[in-house]
């Protein structure tokens, strides 16, 4: 029997009643650990967050919680080979892509640890300047921040257990909001480890982390008027948290991270040999197989116009070819495999239906995986899917196949490559290549209202820019439309979600003392 992973509740270890969910390697099929939750005391635990925790946290300053933070940071880095461990053998991913996914959760802490520092001692946060309410300055209204006294659900998706609990618990821990976290089962042991390590260290206070691993029954319904929840994963899912009973009653504030078509697009007279092409090819290659594409960030409708269809098609199916694929393990192997079988299995479907409006232009998969049983591995080389006619593929505007897949779209002129950007419904990002300053400026805010994130590449940042796929804290991230309409990072606006904002109407004197 393998090992069954505890659950930290009401300030302790806790391990469910049930037989478990049992997770694996998708590469070999092995049983790595189980997790339940059964007959745990939710409706205690949150409790427990909302008093013990949530009061330590707001008996700290902001500079004490970015402290704490650092302090986090450190018992992470202390501990970090485990976590490729756990990463190669439960995500199946390969060095690097594990380290999108830990060394990015740690990088977003580290961020939010230096911002805490800046931030002062008191126990709010001023919110822009006072504005005059009549003739005189003598009666004006100050807008304030005040971190909120409930708890911060978490409910993630399993593409990054690392980085999902992080860039979502450094903004609220710095606001002094207790976290509760489920990740999503099949990646849940990192999730686990992390607060293990974090809480064994004992850097932060009793209740302002829990986990729970495990089936998610019974979560929505602890959440009351002060707390908030965040939630990542599908658009199905969304919409039934959305419209959560507990939710709707309580006008719980809630940010939906979900899929997301997102879109790279190469101006129309940049040619085969131009730097912007040869930068959108290795751009579209490194996202099409990062984590295997299994990234809510990634390119997975190329716009391209008419002319250089082909010579696209041609230039990144050419550099897919040198992409090995299989075993994590190996070193040679540059992608190794989907998250699990389950995956596996709707990643072809979505790819068998992408195929009945597109024609392949590249299919990874006629060469052999490496160092894998094809019958247990849950490996997928990259497939590039175009069309020329997109008049008639709708669907690649609609579906998103969470994995290694993309399709090359050909378009007309730009009034047409942007409405069909647009016909995404709202995305969390597009990437724009060119080389005229004037276009790329005026395509990219054209483009701001559909999207979370525009990133423009153009030939002097081609070394620079930080990737179409990344998610900085610096920079928003979120959506509108079917990227769910969250926002979250962005610097210090991630912490507007955990905290209220009040306008205090006073007299001068009132307001100099806040
Ligand atoms: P999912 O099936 O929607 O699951 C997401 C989370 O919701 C999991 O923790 C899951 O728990 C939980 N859950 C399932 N049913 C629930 C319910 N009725 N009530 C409350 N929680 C429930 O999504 P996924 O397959 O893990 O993730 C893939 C999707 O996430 C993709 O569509 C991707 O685009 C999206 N994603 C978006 C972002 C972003 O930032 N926008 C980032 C990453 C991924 P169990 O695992 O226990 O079922």
């Amino acid at each position: 029997m393998t090992k069954l992973l505890e659950n930290y509740v009401a300030g302790r270890w806790q391990a469910g009643s049930g037989k478990g969910t049992t997770l694996h390697n998708p590469v070999t099929g092995e049983a790595l650990v189980r997790i339940d939750n059964q007959a745990i005391d939710l409706a205690e635990g949150f409790a427990f967050a909302r008093e013990q925790g949530g009061k330590a946290l707001r008996e700290m300053t902001y500079q004490q919680r970015g402290q704490m933070l650092a302090d986090v940071v450190a018992v992470l880095r202390g501990n970090r080979d485990a976590y490729y461990d756990i990463s190669t053998a439960n995500s199946g991913t390969v060095k690097n892509d594990s380290a999108v996914d830990i060394e990015g959760g740690i990088f977003t802490l580290s961020y939010y640890a230096k911002l805490g520092a800046k931030l002062g001692d008191k126990p709010y946060l001023m919110d822009g300047e006072a504005s005059l309410l009549g003739q005189d300055s003598s009666f004006q209204s100050q807008h304030i921040l005040t971190p909120r006294r409930g708890v911060a659900l978490f409910i993630n998706a399993f593409n990054f257990p690392a980085w999902g609990l992080w860039e979502k618990a450094a903004p609220a821990l710095l606001s002094g909001i207790p976290v509760i976290v489920k990740p999503a089962s099949p990646t849940a042991w990192l999730t686990q480890q992390m607060v293990n390590d974090v809480v064994s260290a004992g850097v932060i206070p009793e209740g302002a982390l829990s986990v729970i691993c495990g089936s998610s029954a019974g979560l929505l319904d602890q959440l009351q008027t002060a707390d908030v929840l965040s939630f990542t994963g599908s658009a199905d899912t969304a919409e039934k948290i959305r419209s959560h009973p507990a939710v709707t009653r309580h006008s719980v504030r809630v940010n939906i991270e979900a899929d997301s078509i997102n879109s790279a697009l190469l101006l129309p007279d940049e040619e085969a040999d131009s730097e912007a092409f040869t930068l959108l090819v290795k751009e579209a290659v490194r996202e099409m197989t990062v984590k295997s594409g299994q990234k809510c960030t990634a390119i997975r409708r190329i716009f391209v116009h008419k002319e250089h269809y082909a010579a696209l098609a041609k230039a990144i199916s050419k550099k897919l070819a040198n992409i090995r694929v299989g075993n994590p393990q190996d070193e040679t192997v540059r992608m190794g495999s989907l998250v699990s079988c389950q995956q596996y299995d709707a990643i072809c479907t979505g790819l068998e239906q992408l195929k009945t409006c597109t024609e392949v232009l590249y299919d990874g998969n006629q060469h052999p995986f490496q160092d894998v049983d094809n019958t247990v591995a849950s490996c997928l080389a990259p497939t590039l899917l175009g069309t020329e006619q997109p008049e008639h593929a709708d669907l690649v505007h609609n579906m998103e196949v969470f994995g290694p897949v993309a399709t090359l779209i050909a378009y007309q002129d730009m009034p047409h490559a942007v409405s069909m950007i647009r016909q995404g419904q709202g995305s969390l990002v597009t990437s724009l290549y060119g080389s005229d300053p004037v276009n790329l400026a005026q395509t990219a805010s054209e483009l701001a209202d559909s999207n979370g994130r525009v990133h423009v590449i153009s030939p002097e940042v081609g070394s620079l820019h930080t990737g179409h796929g990344n998610v900085m804290p610096q920079s928003l991230h979120g959506g509108p439309g079917r990227a769910g309409g969250g926002e979250e990072l962005g610097g210090l606006r991630a912490l507007n979600f955990y905290h209220q904002r009040s306008a205090i109407q006073a007299s001068s004197a009132v307001l100099e003392n806040l």
